[in-house]
C-alpha cells in the first residue's frame, strides 16, 4: 500500500453490533486497497458509522457527521441513524451518502463515488480474519442481525428488521479463525442471543465433521471446542437457557450472562411487550446458581416506564434485592423518536423518574460492593487487557469488557496484553478489584 492510494478516515460510534459492521466496512475498503488514516487531515473522505438507539447517541452521531465535514468536507454516513436520512440531510446537506445498518454494498459504492479505488491485491494482504477494532486478544463474534421482538420502546427491529441468523458453520469457522490469530476471548452478541436459530428452523450444518444445529446451546457446545473465553451477551430468559448451565459447569462457556430483565413487574413487561417469562425467574437463577455457582449475572432495567407506580417500582427494587445480580445497568426511561411506548398513558414525570433511577442505583451499588467484597482473598484467572507504568488492567470471567468492571494487578509487569494470569484478590470497590499476582500463576 502507498501513500498515494486513497485514504480514508473512520468514524465508529455505537454498540457492538455496530462495530462489528464497522469491521466488516474496514476489511473491505482494505482489500479495495484503501489505506485507513487517523486523523481528518490525512484522509480524502471519511466514513462515519452512526447510532440511533437513544435521544443521546442521535445527537452524538450529528455532532459527530458536523465535525467531520467541518475538518474535512467528504463525509459519508452509515449505520443506525442513516434510517432517519431525513434529520441528517436536514442538519447537514452537505453530506456524500447516506446509508442504514449492515448496508455494507451502499457504503462501498458511495466510497467508489468519491475515491475511486486504485487496486492492486500483490500489496494488501488482509489477515483472513479481516480487520478488528477491538484489542487483539478479544473480538466479537456476530450470530445474527435483527429481531422478531416488538419491544415498545425500541426501534431496532424498524431499523434493522427481521431475526436473520448467520448459519452456524460459518460463524464457527470465523470463531475458529480469530482464535487461531490470536484471539483469547469471544464475545457472542446478536438482538436476542436467545433466538438464534429461530428463522432457519435451527438448521443443522457440519463443522469439523459433526452435525450442529443452528441454535444457541450447539453453537456453546462448539465454540467451546476452541479452548478461548466465550461469553455470551443479550440472552433472554427463555427455558431452553437452562441447557447452558451443563457447559458453564463443564469450563467449556464462561459462568457469565448478560440478560435484559428490564423490569420486574409482569405489567409493565407486557406494556414493554418484552419476550421470556418474568414469574420464574427467581427460581430459575436459584437454579441456575446451585448448577453454576460462580455465575455472573448482568442486566439493564428501565425505571420510570409509562404507567409505572410506586407499588410496581418497590417490586422492581425487591427483586434487585432477591435476585443479587452481579452487574447492572439501569435508565430512566426516555421517549425514543418512532416508538410505541411514546404513545402510552400517565408518563412518569422526569423529576420522579430521576428520583427512582437514583434509589434503583444506590440498592443496587450495595449489592455490587458486596458481592465483589465476598472475592476478597480468593484466586482468579484474569486475562490482561493493557499494561502500562501505572499497572496491569486486566479481567475476570465476571467481567466483559467496556461494560463492566477491571482487576487491577499490583505487580503484574512481566504481563502482556492477551495474558492469562493467576492473581489473589487484595481489596475491592462498588465496580473494580485490586489484586496481586499468585505464586506460580
Ligand atoms: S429484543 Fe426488544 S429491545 Fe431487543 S432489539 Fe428486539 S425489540 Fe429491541
Amino acid at each position: 500500500m502507498s501513500r498515494s492510494d486513497p485514504a480514508i478516515g473512520f468514524v465508529s460510534l455505537g454498540c457492538p453490533k455496530a462495530l462489528v459492521d464497522s469491521e466488516r466496512i474496514l476489511t473491505q475498503l482494505r482489500v479495495e486497497g484503501y489505506r485507513i488514516v487517523p486523523s481528518y487531515a490525512q484522509a480524502d473522505a471519511v466514513v462515519v458509522n452512526t447510532c440511533g438507539f437513544i435521544d443521546s447517541a442521535v445527537q452524538e452521531s450529528l455532532d459527530a457527521i458536523g465535525e467531520a465535514l467541518h475538518e474535512n468536507g467528504k463525509v459519508i454516513v452509515t449505520g443506525c441513524l442513516g434510517k432517519r436520512s431525513e434529520l441528517i440531510r436536514e442538519a447537514y446537506p452537505g453530506v456524500l451518502a447516506i446509508s442504514g445498518p449492515q448496508d455494507y454494498a451502499s457504503v462501498m459504492q458511495a466510497v467508489h463515488r468519491a475515491l475511486p479505488p486504485r487496486r492492486n491485491p500483490l500489496l494488501d494482504i488482509i489477515p483472513d480474519t479481516g480487520i478488528k477494532l477491538t484489542p487483539k486478544h478479544y473480538a466479537y463474534l456476530k450470530i445474527s442481525e435483527g429481531c422478531n421482538h416488538r419491544c415498545s420502546f425500541c426501534i431496532i427491529p424498524s431499523m434493522r428488521g427481521d431475526l436473520v441468523s448467520r448459519p452456524v458453520d460459518e460463524v464457527l469457522i470465523e470463531a475458529e479463525k480469530l482464535v487461531r490469530s490470536g484471539v483469547r476471548e469471544l464475545l457472542v452478541i446478536s438482538q436476542d442471543t436467545s433466538a438464534y436459530g429461530v428463522d432457519v428452523k435451527y438448521a443443522a450444518r457440519e463443522w469439523r465433521g459433526r452435525s450442529y444445529r443452528t441454535r444457541m446451546t450447539e453453537l456453546c457446545d462448539g465454540l467451546g471446542e476452541l479452548g478461548a473465553w466465550v461469553r455470551l451477551h443479550y440472552v433472554y430468559p427463555y427455558p431452553h437457557v437452562d441447557e447452558l448451565m451443563p457447559l458453564m459447569a463443564a469450563g467449556r462457556l464462561l459462568p457469565y450472562l448478560d440478560i435484559p430483565f428490564q423490569h420486574a413487574s409482569t405489567r409493565i413487561l407486557k406494556l414493554m411487550k418484552r419476550p421470556g417469562n418474568i414469574d420464574k425467574t427467581l427460581e430459575r437463577i436459584t437454579r441456575w446458581r446451585k448448577v453454576v455457582p460462580e455465575l455472573t449475572i448482568r442486566s439493564t432495567f428501565i425505571v420510570g416506564f409509562p404507567g409505572e407506580t410506586d407499588a410496581e417500582f418497590e417490586l422492581l427494587l425487591d427483586f434487585l434485592r432477591a435476585a443479587q445480580l452481579d452487574r447492572v445497568g439501569a435508565f430512566a426511561y426516555s421517549p425514543v423518536d418512532g416508538a410505541r411506548a411514546n404513545e402510552l398513558p400517565a408518563p412518569v414525570p422526569e423529576e420522579l423518574k430521576e428520583d427512582r433511577l437514583e434509589q434503583f442505583m444506590a440498592v443496587q451499588a450495595g449489592i455490587s460492593a458486596a458481592k465483589l467484597r465476598c472475592r476478597i482473598g480468593r484466586r482468579l484467572r484474569v486475562l490482561v487487557d493493557h499494561v502500562d507504568a501505572d499497572g496491569v488492567v486486566a479481567r475476570s470471567t465476571a467481567d466483559a469488557p467496556e461494560i463492566d468492571g477491571v482487576v487491577r494487578i499490583r505487580d503484574g509487569q512481566h504481563l502482556r496484553p492477551g495474558d492469562f494470569a493467576e492473581v489473589i484478590v487484595e481489596g475491592a470497590d462498588a465496580h473494580d478489584l485490586a489484586a496481586r499476582c499468585a505464586a506460580g500463576g
